[in-house]
């Protein structure tokens, strides 16, 4: 059996990459999304253990002490941390995973495991990406410039990531999405294991 693929999504808060993620898991095979652990407050809407496994900062730091965190940073001023153990699992199960994380993750990331594959997704435009932030009515006005003066730095780190993704139509965006898992499913490198099999009676 071949390992699943490890994927990080990142985006500027509010480009609508929580969105694109969970349409793609919930109409997708074979692909799962680590839930972070985060020390921020709960959004009204939010569940413990589905959105994020909200912990408090004593935790967190405990849990960086006992080397729970294939990464963690902080991000506005909360720390976000991904589950080294569970993704492991996730992999060895043959299970995509995706990893919805910023730019200084995806850096701590990539050293460990070079093979990951980053998909960046940009909003069509900064007014745009305001009018979303806004729109999703979660956060306060406050929260929200913070969000909006980060986009700008968190958007430089476009090119240390393998594609691109624009946001603009939800639907295209998706696609593109969708594209990116299913070409990197047909690659070799997947299909010599998934095929073996088929590949073997062909040949034989
Ligand atoms: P079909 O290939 O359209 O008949 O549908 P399947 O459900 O068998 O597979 C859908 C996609 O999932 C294909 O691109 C397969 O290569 C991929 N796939 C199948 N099994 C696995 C797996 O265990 N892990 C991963 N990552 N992808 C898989
Ligand atoms: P992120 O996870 O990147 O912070 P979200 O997925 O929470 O972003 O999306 C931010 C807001 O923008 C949400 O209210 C979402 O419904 C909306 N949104 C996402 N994609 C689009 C799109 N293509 N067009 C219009 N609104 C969108
Ligand atoms: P939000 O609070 O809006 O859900 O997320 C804020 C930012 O934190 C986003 O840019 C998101 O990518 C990042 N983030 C969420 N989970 C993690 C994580 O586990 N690790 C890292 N490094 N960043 C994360």
């Amino acid at each position: 059996m071949s390992k699943g693929t490890l994927y990080i999504v990142a985006a500027p808060s509010g480009a609508g990459k929580t969105s694109l993620v969970t349409e793609l898991v919930n109409t997708t095979k074979y692909i799962t999304v680590s839930v972070s652990h985060t020390t921020r407050p709960m959004r009204e809407g939010e569940k413990d253990g589905v959105n994020y496994n909200f912990t408090s900062i004593d935790e967190f730091q405990h849990m960086i002490g006992q080397g729970v965190f294939l990464e963690h940073a902080e991000v506005f001023g909360n720390f976000y941390g991904t589950s080294q153990a569970w993704v492991e699992e996730q992999l060895e199960k043959g299970i995509d995973v995706i990893l919805e994380i910023d730019w200084q993750g995806a850096q701590q990331v990539r050293r460990l495991m070079p093979e990951v594959l980053g998909i960046f997704i940009l909003p069509p435009s900064q007014k745009e990406l305001h009018k979303r932030l806004t729109g999703r009515g979660q956060d306060d006005e406050n929260v929200i410039a913070h969000r909006m003066a980060k986009a700008v730095s968190e958007m430089s780190h476009f090119n240390e990531f393998d594609y691109i993704i624009i946001n603009d139509d939800f639907e295209d965006a998706l696609f593109d999405l969708k594209a990116v898992i299913r070409s990197k499913r047909l690659g070799l490198d997947f299909q010599k294991g998934y095929r073996k099999d088929l590949i073997k009676d062909l040949l034989h």
